[in-house]
């Protein structure tokens, strides 16, 4: 399974915001962007005026960075988003929110998608029952995502029982803390998806 495997942080100030890609550490005065948040790069001080192409390009490897997918199989969601009917912009986000580590992610299980991630492709959960390894597996309105039977006992699990009870969670997933479970309400909309995320770019890049 392909991935980034760079600077995480470089990734923040190359987009020019915080997108919240190393857990806790992201809230933190550790955190690089808030000690330095110009373009990395001998030339990253540089002011620049954005072309159009451009402002839609950042926009499209923005959110690509923050639900860690990469072009080709990012490039895949979007032409399964503009077959869907409806809106191709919202139904793209859609697709990414309910991937399986997002979902894991938004549940409180981890801090960030990375760890969500590793959580998945560790085999830690199962979604209706079965095993699952594969991060990128969509999940559905009514699906239940537990922690496996042979997890529960970890330390990591035992402690996340603490940090899952004051998790902030979306109104769309539900968790029972006591059983380490949840399950998927609804499917998102769009207020309930990152407001941050101007999804029209994106549509508008790739339909040059
Ligand atoms: Fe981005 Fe988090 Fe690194 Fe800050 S600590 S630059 S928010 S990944």
């Amino acid at each position: 399974m392909a991935r980034y495997n760079g600077p995480v942080c470089r990734l923040c100030r190359r987009e020019g915001m915080k997108l919240f890609l190393k857990g806790s550490r992201c809230y933190t005065k550790k955190c690089s962007f808030e000690r330095r948040a110009t373009p990395p790069g001998q030339h990253g001080v540089r002011r620049r005026k954005m072309s159009d192409y451009g402002t839609q390009l950042r926009e499209k490897q923005k959110v690509r960075r923050v639900y860690h997918v990469l072009e080709r199989q990012f490039r895949r969601y979007f032409d399964v988003a503009e077959a869907r009917p409806g809106v191709t912009g919202e139904n793209l986000l859609r697709l990414l929110e309910t991937r399986l580590d997002n979902v894991v992610f938004r549940m409180g299980f981890a801090t960030s998608r990375a760890q969500a991630r590793q959580l998945v492709s560790h085999g830690h959960f199962a979604v209706n029952g079965r095993a699952v390894t594969v991060p990128s597996i969509q999940v559905r309105e009514g699906d239940r995502v537990e922690v496996r039977e042979v997890s529960r006992k970890s330390e990591y699990f035992k402690t996340a029982k603490e940090t899952l009870r004051s998790a902030p969670r979306p109104d769309w997933v539900s968790v029972d803390v006591e059983k380490l479970a949840g399950s998927v309400t609804a499917l998102p909309r769009r207020d309930q998806m990152p407001a941050e995320i101007n999804e029209q770019l994106v549509v508008e890049y790739y339909s040059r």
